[in-house]
């Protein structure tokens, strides 16, 4: 229940809104605020915000600081990556047809309007992936199957009306069984049919463009700690029918002069942070959390590297009966204390969640330990300490009550 009252001006703005004061250690998630923006971007912003801009001329200073960074021969800043994918491919759709553009998405006639992309990358990052292709007017065509895909099931899925393919690189795909973005990119470039890459949140800026993809779509709120926004990055004539799009379609996705000047300066943030410094700061919580889980029934604790080599450790924490939790049971009891610690529990079905340390503030490593020693170790179980995890969206209904 928010409890929102405008009198209490001298609170800090959690308290003020009502809001929980949450510990986030499940990752750069969207439903808890994306990031913590760096202050080099809060800076920015808030100095652009009281000034007349030109945005095209904002947009191609982006694309100068993108251009450096990521060794494409152009880019721009869009609202997130979900919309720079639609927009990178609305503009493999259109090309420079100014009144293509405002045609889309339900009149393709005459444009190429499929975009293929392997069944295992069809993900869910909090709305399906395929939605961003119909967003364009595009059809989605599925290549091989849930667990493997052939070069000639890429092959035979391309013709003549096929605008792109579209390659995701997450934990969210299926791992394995996969084609590697080498193989896609010939398939697809044998018969000039450029590559989008959904690398939302992955922290290498350069290697996907380097390995042949054509565009390549980054979020600025992930590792990059920006505000809400997404990068687009690659050859300069996709680059540029991709932003042609904020004439059509991309009107429903603006973003403001303060996500590109914020996401501008986190990118110029990003190259000169203390990468290896922060690295020790999460080993060290990470080390921490494994100590404090140590000794405790049912419970085990390993340090693993992230499903795509991000420069990133999380802790698989597992619940085994013995403790008298399951996954989901232990979950939801870090998330109810207060203050409510968030774990990443997307796998919780297995037995088991992580805790990701990349989001931290200064002193919460040290409040999830306490947590949960005193969640283990107490004599008493939460009523729902056994749950089992369920696919319940009704609460989503509820909203706003
Ligand atoms: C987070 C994510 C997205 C969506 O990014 P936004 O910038 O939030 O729109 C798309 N693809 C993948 C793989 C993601 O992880």
């Amino acid at each position: 229940m928010n409890t929102y009252s405008a009198d209490r001006s001298n609170l800090p703005i959690r308290d003020r809104l009502g809001l929980r004061p949450i510990i986030n250690v499940s990752g750069t998630m969207t439903t808890l605020g994306a990031s913590i923006i760096v202050p080099e971007a809060i800076a920015a912003m808030a100095e652009i915000a009281s000034q007349w801009v030109e945005m095209d001329d904002l947009q191609r200073a982006a694309s100068t600081v993108i251009a450096r960074l990521t060794g494409g021969e152009a880019g721009f800043i869009t609202a997130c990556c979900a919309s720079g994918i639609t927009m990178a491919i609305a503009g493999a759709m259109t090309g420079t047809n100014l009144l293509a553009i405002e045609r889309l998405p339900d009149d393709t006639e005459g444009l190429k309007s499929e975009v293929v992309i392997q069944l295992g990358h069809i993900v869910n990052y909090g709305a399906p992936i395929d939605q961003s292709i119909r967003l364009a007017g595009a059809k989605t065509i599925p290549a091989g199957t849930v667990s493997v895909t052939q070069d000639y099931h890429v092959r035979e899925a391309i013709n003549e009306r096929t605008a792109a393919g579209l390659y995701v690189v997450a934990h969210h795909t299926v791992q394995y069984g996969m084609l590697s973005l080498e193989e896609f990119c010939e398939i697809c470039h044998a018969t000039g049919v450029p590559v989008i890459v959904d690398a939302a949140s992955e922290y290498d800026l350069r290697s996907f463009l380097a390995r042949g993809a054509d565009i390549v779509v980054y979020s600025g709120h992930k590792f990059l700690s920006g505000p809400t926004s997404g990068i687009v990055t690659g050859r300069k004539d996709l680059v540029r029918t991709a932003y042609l799009q904020n004439r059509g379609v991309a009107r429903a996705m603006k973003v403001g002069k303060e996500s590109i000047a914020g996401a501008m300066a986190a990118l110029e943030a990003w190259e000169r942070r203390d990468h290896a410094g922060i690295r020790r700061l999460e080993e060290a919580a990470l080390n921490l959390w494994k100590d404090a889980l140590q000794g405790i029934a049912g419970i085990g604790a390993e340090i693993i590297p992230d499903p795509t080599a991000n420069p990133l450790d999380r802790l698989q924490v597992f619940v085994r009966p013995e403790s008298r939790f399951t996954a989901a049971g232990l979950a939801s009891a870090l998330a109810a204390g207060s203050p409510p610690i968030i774990v990443r529990n997307h796998e919780v079905e297995r037995g088991h969640f992580f805790l990701d340390p990349c989001n931290l503030h200064a002193g919460e490593a040290e409040i999830v330990a306490e947590r949960l020693r005193a969640v283990l170790s107490a004599a008493e179980r939460p009523a729902n300490a056994m749950k089992e995890p369920r696919k319940e969206s009704s609460g989503a209904l509820r909203w706003p009550d």
